[in-house]
Protein backbone atom coordinates (compact mmCIF):
# COMPACT_ATOMS: atom_id res chain seq x y z
CA UNK A 1 0.00 0.00 0.00
CA UNK A 2 1.15 3.35 -1.20
CA UNK A 3 0.31 5.73 1.87
CA UNK A 4 0.65 3.07 4.80
CA UNK A 5 0.26 4.85 7.68
CA UNK A 6 0.20 8.27 6.32
CA UNK A 7 -2.15 10.93 6.99
CA UNK A 8 -4.11 13.13 4.62
CA UNK A 9 -6.14 15.64 4.96
CA UNK A 10 -7.96 16.63 1.08
CA UNK A 11 -10.59 19.68 0.95
CA UNK A 12 -13.58 19.64 -1.20
CA UNK A 13 -13.48 15.86 -0.71
CA UNK A 14 -17.21 15.66 -0.44
CA UNK A 15 -17.70 15.09 -4.42
CA UNK A 16 -15.31 15.09 -7.48
CA UNK A 17 -11.88 14.57 -7.89
CA UNK A 18 -11.26 15.30 -3.80
CA UNK A 19 -14.02 12.87 -2.86
CA UNK A 20 -12.52 9.93 -5.78
CA UNK A 21 -9.01 10.85 -4.10
CA UNK A 22 -10.33 10.22 -0.18
CA UNK A 23 -11.68 7.08 -1.33
CA UNK A 24 -8.42 5.46 -3.41
CA UNK A 25 -5.85 7.55 -0.58
CA UNK A 26 -7.93 5.25 2.19
CA UNK A 27 -7.22 1.81 -0.32
CA UNK A 28 -3.79 2.82 -0.16
CA UNK A 29 -3.69 2.89 3.58
CA UNK A 30 -3.79 6.56 4.68
CA UNK A 31 -6.13 7.79 7.14
CA UNK A 32 -8.44 10.66 5.33
CA UNK A 33 -9.46 13.67 6.75
CA UNK A 34 -12.48 14.72 4.37
CA UNK A 35 -12.87 18.37 4.51
CA UNK A 36 -15.54 20.26 2.43
CA UNK A 37 -18.62 23.03 3.16
CA UNK A 38 -21.33 19.97 2.33
CA UNK A 39 -22.17 18.27 5.22
CA UNK A 40 -24.42 15.16 3.26
CA UNK A 41 -22.03 14.60 0.69
CA UNK A 42 -18.43 14.93 3.05
CA UNK A 43 -20.20 12.37 5.36
CA UNK A 44 -20.90 10.02 2.20
CA UNK A 45 -17.75 10.23 1.21
CA UNK A 46 -16.71 8.93 5.24
CA UNK A 47 -19.21 6.20 5.09
CA UNK A 48 -18.11 4.77 1.41
CA UNK A 49 -13.85 4.71 2.70
CA UNK A 50 -15.32 3.12 6.14
CA UNK A 51 -17.66 0.60 4.06
CA UNK A 52 -14.29 -0.76 2.47
CA UNK A 53 -12.51 -0.77 5.70
CA UNK A 54 -10.83 2.36 5.85
CA UNK A 55 -10.29 5.22 8.34
CA UNK A 56 -11.65 8.47 7.55
CA UNK A 57 -13.51 11.88 9.95
CA UNK A 58 -15.54 14.54 7.91
CA UNK A 59 -15.03 18.04 9.11
CA UNK A 60 -17.14 20.65 7.83
CA UNK A 61 -14.77 23.54 6.21
CA UNK A 62 -15.31 26.85 4.04
CA UNK A 63 -11.47 27.02 2.75
CA UNK A 64 -12.18 30.63 2.60
CA UNK A 65 -12.32 30.76 6.11
CA UNK A 66 -8.84 31.40 8.33
CA UNK A 67 -10.69 29.86 11.32
CA UNK A 68 -12.28 26.84 9.23
CA UNK A 69 -8.81 25.85 7.86
CA UNK A 70 -7.03 25.94 11.28
CA UNK A 71 -9.88 23.98 12.36
CA UNK A 72 -8.73 21.17 9.91
CA UNK A 73 -5.62 20.99 10.42
CA UNK A 74 -6.59 20.54 14.18
CA UNK A 75 -9.15 17.79 14.00
CA UNK A 76 -5.91 15.50 11.34
CA UNK A 77 -3.71 16.35 14.35
CA UNK A 78 -6.38 15.52 16.99
CA UNK A 79 -7.57 12.48 15.44
CA UNK A 80 -4.91 10.95 13.96
CA UNK A 81 -1.52 12.28 15.67
CA UNK A 82 -0.08 14.15 12.35
CA UNK A 83 -0.56 15.31 8.97
CA UNK A 84 1.53 13.67 6.36
CA UNK A 85 -0.56 14.68 3.03
CA UNK A 86 -2.68 18.28 2.33
CA UNK A 87 -4.65 17.99 -0.80
CA UNK A 88 -5.98 21.41 -1.25
CA UNK A 89 -8.38 20.72 -3.93
CA UNK A 90 -11.99 22.74 -2.97
CA UNK A 91 -12.41 25.08 -6.35
CA UNK A 92 -15.31 26.22 -7.32
CA UNK A 93 -16.26 27.91 -11.46
CA UNK A 94 -19.93 30.19 -10.57
CA UNK A 95 -22.41 30.12 -13.34
CA UNK A 96 -22.06 33.78 -13.93
CA UNK A 97 -18.07 33.59 -14.45
CA UNK A 98 -17.97 34.46 -18.10
CA UNK A 99 -15.56 37.40 -19.92
CA UNK A 100 -13.99 40.44 -18.37
CA UNK A 101 -16.67 42.95 -19.56
CA UNK A 102 -19.56 40.76 -18.31
CA UNK A 103 -18.05 39.26 -15.19
CA UNK A 104 -19.24 40.89 -11.77
CA UNK A 105 -16.78 41.94 -9.30
CA UNK A 106 -18.83 39.44 -7.05
CA UNK A 107 -18.08 36.59 -8.63
CA UNK A 108 -14.51 37.52 -9.00
CA UNK A 109 -14.14 38.68 -5.58
CA UNK A 110 -16.22 35.12 -4.21
CA UNK A 111 -13.74 32.61 -7.04
CA UNK A 112 -10.63 34.26 -6.00
CA UNK A 113 -11.61 33.58 -2.00
CA UNK A 114 -12.31 29.66 -2.50
CA UNK A 115 -9.71 29.18 -5.27
CA UNK A 116 -6.83 31.56 -4.20
CA UNK A 117 -7.04 32.29 -0.72
CA UNK A 118 -8.23 28.79 0.52
CA UNK A 119 -5.23 27.08 -0.68
CA UNK A 120 -3.00 30.06 0.14
CA UNK A 121 -5.11 29.36 3.98
CA UNK A 122 -4.42 25.34 3.91
CA UNK A 123 -0.92 26.23 3.46
CA UNK A 124 -0.55 29.04 5.98
CA UNK A 125 -2.28 26.34 8.80
CA UNK A 126 -1.17 22.84 6.80
CA UNK A 127 2.55 23.55 6.91
CA UNK A 128 3.39 23.52 10.20
CA UNK A 129 1.19 20.56 10.82
CA UNK A 130 3.78 19.07 8.05
CA UNK A 131 6.83 20.28 9.46
CA UNK A 132 5.45 18.80 13.07
CA UNK A 133 5.34 15.14 10.96
CA UNK A 134 8.64 16.07 9.51
CA UNK A 135 8.05 16.77 6.12
CA UNK A 136 5.21 15.78 3.77
CA UNK A 137 3.62 16.32 0.19
CA UNK A 138 1.08 19.61 -1.00
CA UNK A 139 -0.68 18.91 -3.60
CA UNK A 140 -2.76 21.81 -4.82
CA UNK A 141 -5.64 21.09 -7.55
CA UNK A 142 -5.05 24.23 -10.71
CA UNK A 143 -5.99 23.27 -13.97
CA UNK A 144 -5.20 22.74 -17.34
CA UNK A 145 -6.04 26.52 -18.05
CA UNK A 146 -3.69 27.79 -15.20
CA UNK A 147 -1.34 27.15 -18.84
CA UNK A 148 -3.25 28.26 -21.96
CA UNK A 149 -6.38 30.08 -22.68
CA UNK A 150 -10.21 28.26 -22.18
CA UNK A 151 -12.14 28.39 -25.06
CA UNK A 152 -15.58 29.24 -23.48
CA UNK A 153 -14.79 32.28 -21.27
CA UNK A 154 -13.99 31.95 -17.54
CA UNK A 155 -12.01 35.01 -16.42
CA UNK A 156 -12.00 35.07 -12.58
CA UNK A 157 -11.44 31.15 -12.95
CA UNK A 158 -8.56 31.10 -14.85
CA UNK A 159 -6.63 33.73 -13.18
CA UNK A 160 -7.47 32.40 -9.94
CA UNK A 161 -6.00 29.01 -11.51
CA UNK A 162 -2.59 30.80 -12.45
CA UNK A 163 -2.29 31.97 -8.71
CA UNK A 164 -2.51 28.74 -7.87
CA UNK A 165 0.01 27.33 -10.26
CA UNK A 166 2.48 30.62 -9.05
CA UNK A 167 2.17 30.00 -5.27
CA UNK A 168 3.10 26.40 -6.03
CA UNK A 169 6.08 26.79 -7.33
CA UNK A 170 7.18 29.41 -5.00
CA UNK A 171 5.89 26.92 -2.23
CA UNK A 172 7.89 24.67 -3.64
CA UNK A 173 11.47 26.29 -3.54
CA UNK A 174 10.71 27.65 -0.15
CA UNK A 175 9.82 24.38 1.51
CA UNK A 176 12.08 22.06 -0.35
CA UNK A 177 14.40 21.71 2.03
CA UNK A 178 12.07 20.81 5.25
CA UNK A 179 11.10 17.53 3.03
CA UNK A 180 8.27 19.25 1.80
CA UNK A 181 7.36 18.58 -1.62
CA UNK A 182 4.58 21.31 -3.21
CA UNK A 183 3.08 20.45 -6.33
CA UNK A 184 0.55 21.45 -8.90
CA UNK A 185 -2.00 18.99 -10.16
CA UNK A 186 -3.44 20.33 -13.74
CA UNK A 187 -6.52 18.46 -14.95
CA UNK A 188 -7.88 18.88 -18.06
CA UNK A 189 -11.97 18.76 -18.88
CA UNK A 190 -13.19 16.52 -16.57
CA UNK A 191 -16.58 14.38 -16.88
CA UNK A 192 -18.05 15.79 -13.31
CA UNK A 193 -20.93 18.50 -12.18
CA UNK A 194 -18.94 21.41 -11.88
CA UNK A 195 -17.86 21.22 -15.36
CA UNK A 196 -20.92 19.91 -17.08
CA UNK A 197 -22.99 22.37 -15.07
CA UNK A 198 -21.05 25.13 -17.01
CA UNK A 199 -20.41 23.21 -20.25
CA UNK A 200 -24.43 22.99 -20.42
CA UNK A 201 -25.15 22.58 -23.80
CA UNK A 202 -24.01 19.58 -26.34
CA UNK A 203 -22.23 23.10 -28.55
CA UNK A 204 -20.37 23.84 -25.30
CA UNK A 205 -19.49 20.02 -25.05
CA UNK A 206 -18.29 19.36 -28.31
CA UNK A 207 -16.13 23.07 -28.20
CA UNK A 208 -14.00 21.40 -25.74
CA UNK A 209 -13.96 18.30 -27.19
CA UNK A 210 -12.73 19.28 -30.48
CA UNK A 211 -9.71 20.57 -28.55
CA UNK A 212 -8.70 17.64 -26.53
CA UNK A 213 -6.75 14.84 -28.38
CA UNK A 214 -7.76 11.86 -26.43
CA UNK A 215 -11.59 12.96 -27.70
CA UNK A 216 -12.94 12.47 -24.23
CA UNK A 217 -13.71 14.15 -20.56
CA UNK A 218 -11.10 12.44 -18.37
CA UNK A 219 -12.80 11.23 -15.11
CA UNK A 220 -12.48 11.73 -11.34
CA UNK A 221 -10.77 8.58 -10.81
CA UNK A 222 -8.17 9.49 -13.08
CA UNK A 223 -7.20 12.83 -11.19
CA UNK A 224 -6.97 10.32 -7.86
CA UNK A 225 -4.23 8.06 -9.40
CA UNK A 226 -2.49 11.50 -10.90
CA UNK A 227 -2.87 12.81 -7.37
CA UNK A 228 -1.98 8.99 -5.11
CA UNK A 229 1.24 9.78 -7.47
CA UNK A 230 2.03 13.27 -5.76
CA UNK A 231 0.71 12.32 -2.49
CA UNK A 232 3.02 9.02 -2.15
CA UNK A 233 6.86 8.78 -2.13
CA UNK A 234 6.95 7.57 -5.42
CA UNK A 235 7.00 11.09 -6.48
CA UNK A 236 9.77 11.84 -4.04
CA UNK A 237 11.93 13.61 -6.51
CA UNK A 238 9.32 15.82 -7.75
CA UNK A 239 8.41 19.32 -6.57
CA UNK A 240 6.89 22.30 -7.55
CA UNK A 241 5.47 20.97 -10.90
CA UNK A 242 2.98 21.74 -13.38
CA UNK A 243 1.42 18.15 -13.17
CA UNK A 244 -0.99 17.84 -16.53
CA UNK A 245 -3.47 15.02 -16.72
CA UNK A 246 -5.69 16.73 -19.76
CA UNK A 247 -5.61 14.31 -22.44
CA UNK A 248 -3.15 15.59 -24.26
CA UNK A 249 -4.27 19.43 -24.71
CA UNK A 250 -1.40 20.99 -23.58
CA UNK A 251 0.60 18.80 -25.96
CA UNK A 252 -1.34 19.94 -28.70
CA UNK A 253 -1.09 23.78 -27.90
CA UNK A 254 1.16 25.00 -25.79
CA UNK A 255 4.96 25.35 -26.32
CA UNK A 256 7.28 24.61 -23.55
CA UNK A 257 8.96 27.52 -22.51
P1 LIG B 1 -16.81 19.25 -7.60
O1 LIG B 1 -17.73 20.42 -7.68
O2 LIG B 1 -17.32 17.88 -7.89
O3 LIG B 1 -16.11 19.23 -6.16
C1 LIG B 1 -15.69 20.40 -5.52
C2 LIG B 1 -15.92 20.24 -4.02
O4 LIG B 1 -15.43 21.42 -3.37
C3 LIG B 1 -17.41 20.12 -3.63
O5 LIG B 1 -17.57 19.03 -2.76
C4 LIG B 1 -17.70 21.43 -2.93
O6 LIG B 1 -18.67 21.32 -1.89
C5 LIG B 1 -16.34 21.79 -2.37
N1 LIG B 1 -16.21 23.22 -2.08
C6 LIG B 1 -16.61 24.26 -2.84
N2 LIG B 1 -16.34 25.41 -2.21
C7 LIG B 1 -15.78 25.08 -1.02
C8 LIG B 1 -15.28 25.84 0.07
N3 LIG B 1 -15.34 27.17 0.08
N4 LIG B 1 -14.76 25.17 1.13
C9 LIG B 1 -14.72 23.81 1.15
N5 LIG B 1 -15.17 23.05 0.14
C10 LIG B 1 -15.69 23.69 -0.93
O7 LIG B 1 -15.61 19.60 -8.58
P2 LIG B 1 -14.28 18.84 -9.04
O8 LIG B 1 -14.29 18.79 -10.50
O9 LIG B 1 -14.05 17.61 -8.27
O10 LIG B 1 -13.22 19.95 -8.64
C11 LIG B 1 -12.14 19.75 -7.76
C12 LIG B 1 -11.03 20.67 -8.16
O11 LIG B 1 -10.59 20.37 -9.49
C13 LIG B 1 -11.40 22.15 -8.18
O12 LIG B 1 -10.33 22.92 -7.65
C14 LIG B 1 -11.58 22.44 -9.64
O13 LIG B 1 -11.38 23.79 -9.95
C15 LIG B 1 -10.52 21.56 -10.25
N6 LIG B 1 -10.67 21.23 -11.67
C16 LIG B 1 -11.78 20.64 -12.15
C17 LIG B 1 -11.87 20.38 -13.51
C18 LIG B 1 -13.11 19.76 -14.10
O14 LIG B 1 -13.18 19.67 -15.32
N7 LIG B 1 -14.07 19.30 -13.29
C19 LIG B 1 -10.81 20.68 -14.36
C20 LIG B 1 -9.69 21.26 -13.84
C21 LIG B 1 -9.62 21.54 -12.49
Amino acid sequence: MRLEGKVALITGAASGIGRESAVLFAAEGASVVVADMDDKGGRQTVAEIEKAGGKAVFVRADVSQNADCRAMMEVAERTYGKLNVLFNNAGIMLGGDDDAVSTGEDVWERTMAVNVRGVFLGCKHGIPALRRAGGGSIINTASFVAVLGAATPQIAYTASKGAVLAMTRELAVIHARENIRVNALCPGPLKTELLMKFLNTEEKRQRRLVHIPMGRFGESKEMAKAALFLASDDSSYTTGATFLADGGITAAYVTPL
